[in-house]
């Protein structure tokens, strides 16, 4: 069973478990081969062996691999309290790309349909590991998905807005 309390977000370069694979590019197969190895009878209801409950590759592909309420391998001490996310990439080294900030931008707010204003902090809080990357602020993910809201809801405005006064003009 899991309770999630908090979204613990991962990258797959440059981790303690695997630290000379060339995770950069990593696909969900990739990451689902190392875990395979690692907990061989670990496997999700959805037929993943993958600890993480969402992948999101360097193109924006998000694969869910375990169910939200299913126990994840991801975190010590966390993994029955919380949604476990890994990007592909090292981000020791590079950022998140554009596609993969969208993409968690729709999973962040999907996630939160169902578990509301749920908080978002990198596997470093609670490791002494550089993972989510050291070239990404702890908050990184909560920043950009504000700011990314804070966008939508002045576009939705501006978009009343000219409504309005579109309207008054031709009454
Ligand atoms: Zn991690």
């Amino acid at each position: 069973m899991n309770n999630p309390i908090v979204v613990i977000t991962h990258h797959t370069g440059g981790t303690d478990a695997y630290p000379l694979a060339d995770s950069s590019n990593a696909t969900v197969l990739d990451v689902d081969k190392w875990h395979r190895a690692r907990w061989p009878t670990f496997r999700s209801a959805l037929g993943y062996f993958v600890g993480y409950h969402y992948v999101i590759e360097k193109d924006g592909k998000v694969t869910q691999t375990r169910r939200e309420d299913e126990e994840g391998a991801h975190v010590i001490g966390m993994n029955n309290k919380s949604i476990g996310v890994c990007f592909a990439g090292n981000f020791d080294l590079t950022l998140p790309t554009e596609a993969q900030m969208q993409a968690w931008y729709k999973l962040y707010a999907d996630i939160q349909k169902r578990y509301p204003n749920i908080p978002t902090y990198p596997h470093r809080k609670y490791a002494s590991k550089t993972c989510h990357g050291k070239l990404l602020k702890d908050d990184h993910f909560a920043v950009q998905y504000q700011i990314f809201s804070l966008e939508q809801k002045i576009a939705q405005l501006k978009a009343q807005l000219t409504n309005l006064v579109t309207n008054r003009r031709f009454k």
